[in-house]
């Protein structure tokens, strides 16, 4: 089931048409990735959602019925401009944020002090926010956006600012709230995380969905059957002992081996390229190439018809 769906929606700005058409399925309990270059629409999407800003065509579901103004009590949302009050105490701070949330004084009390534990960061409860770091701030900015265990999180480059250690304890936070049941949306350039984190990913350009669904399943779809096979060294060109319709992409030396990508006809497996190479070098490993997130987003992305705006 859908926690969340969008169907249609069209969001034009004075001179400008932010989202058309977009249609978007975000399935229960998981991690989906709102993905595409800058000015794609991706906040404008994200604003929709929080009722930030309406759209002007289209319907919003949640929770199987209209999106409703009070839906936002189930609603988490780190945006990726994100501000505390520089001269207030960390803890004074939380708790308002917590209470905003609509926790008890007593229940953001216990849950933070739950939180402020597991974070290591109970030292902080009485230091002005203009003490933290950056990072500092957005440990505790991230914390009062889950404390009120919404059904659905949105992260808006929830990774920018953070150190590598401080990263990680963010992605093990958000994959324990998908554990839980919660579903979030995501959105950010970071591909590597993407690749970590995402079930589902819909692919935003130019106002436009131009590529959506299961991430192993786009995935699959933009293979082409090429294979990185590592060997020992030969004295012939690899192109020249393999049978012409074996495609040598590229070829590189390391200490030991040589090592080639190779493309494959339709229809050729591993097994043939393998007895090709057999007699004439020592195979060390093969391994079928995957596209990663990042060469799918750069060749989906390219592939559209060039930006009319972008023209002379
Ligand atoms: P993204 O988050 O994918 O970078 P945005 O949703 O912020 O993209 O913006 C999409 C497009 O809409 C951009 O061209 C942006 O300049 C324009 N836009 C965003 N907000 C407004 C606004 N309030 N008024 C006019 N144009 C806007």
């Amino acid at each position: 089931m859908d926690l969340f769906s969008a169907h249609a929606v069209s969001k034009q700005y004075a001179n400008h048409k932010a989202l058309d058409n977009v249609t978007i399925s975000v399935p229960d309990s998981h991690i989906f990735g709102l993905l595409g270059p800058n000015g794609a629409g991706k906040t404008t999407f994200i604003r929709i959602i929080n009722q930030i800003i309406a759209p002007d065509e289209g319907e919003l579901i949640f929770m199987g019925r209209k999106l409703q103004p009070n839906d936002i009590a189930h609603i988490g949302y780190l945006p990726e401009e994100r501000g505390l009050y520089k001269k207030m105490a960390v803890g004074e701070q939380a708790m308002y944020l917590a209470q905003l949330k609509g926790l008890s004084h007593h229940e953001a009390q216990t849950r933070l002090k739950y939180w402020f534990e597991k974070f290591e960061i109970k030292g902080w409860w009485n230091k002005k926010v203009e003490e933290l770091s950056k990072g500092m701030q957005q440990k505790i900015q991230f914390l009062v956006t889950i404390i009120h265990d919404p059904k659905l999180l949105i992260f808006d480059e929830p990774f920018s600012g953070f150190d590598p250690i401080n990263a990680n304890l963010l992605k093990e936070e958000i994959l324990a709230q998908k554990e839980k049941g919660t579903t979030i949306i995501f959105s950010t350039h970071n591909m590597s995380s993407v690749e970590e984190l995402c079930d589902d990913i819909v692919l935003i350009d130019r106002s436009k969905v131009i590529l959506s669904g299961d991430m192993r399943n786009i995935k699959k779809t933009y293979k082409t059957n090429t294979f990185e096979v590592s060997y020992n060294t030969c004295d012939d060109a690899l192109q020249s002992i393999l049978p012409a319709e074996f495609q040598v992409l590229s070829e590189s030396r390391d200490v030991d081996h040589r090592n080639a990508q190779i493309k494959l006809p339709a229809g050729s497996t591993p097994n043939d390229l393998i007895r090709s190479m057999l007699p004439f070098v020592t195979i060390y490993s093969i391994n079928e190439k995957i596209p990663s997130m990042n060469d799918i987003f750069i060749q989906a992305v390219t592939q559209q018809s060039p930006d009319p705006e972008k023209q002379d």
